[in-house]
C-alpha cells in the first residue's frame, strides 16, 4: 500500500439549513447539508406521508390521471 494515494480523513463540521451542527468523519472539510438527523423526515416521522404521495403519484401516472 503506498501512502498519499486516500484522502485524508478527519472530523469534519457540518452545517445543516435547520441551524443544527454536527461533527462528522469525511474527507471534506465543512460540509453544508439540506436535511440532518434532527430535521430528516426519516427521524421526524413525516417519512410514510412523503412514500404515500409517491405512491398515488405513480398510482396517477399509471392511469393517466395526472394533470
Ligand atoms: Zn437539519
Amino acid at each position: 500500500m503506498k501512502e498519499g494515494i486516500h484522502p485524508k480523513y478527519h472530523e469534519t463540521q457540518v452545517a445543516c439549513n435547520c441551524g443544527n451542527q454536527f461533527e462528522t468523519g469525511s474527507t471534506k472539510e465543512k460540509i453544508h447539508v439540506e436535511v440532518c438527523a434532527k430535521c430528516h423526515p426519516f427521524y421526524t416521522g413525516q417519512q410514510k406521508n412523503i412514500e404515500a404521495g409517491g405512491r398515488v403519484d405513480k398510482f396517477k401516472k399509471k392511469y393517466g390521471m395526472e394533470k
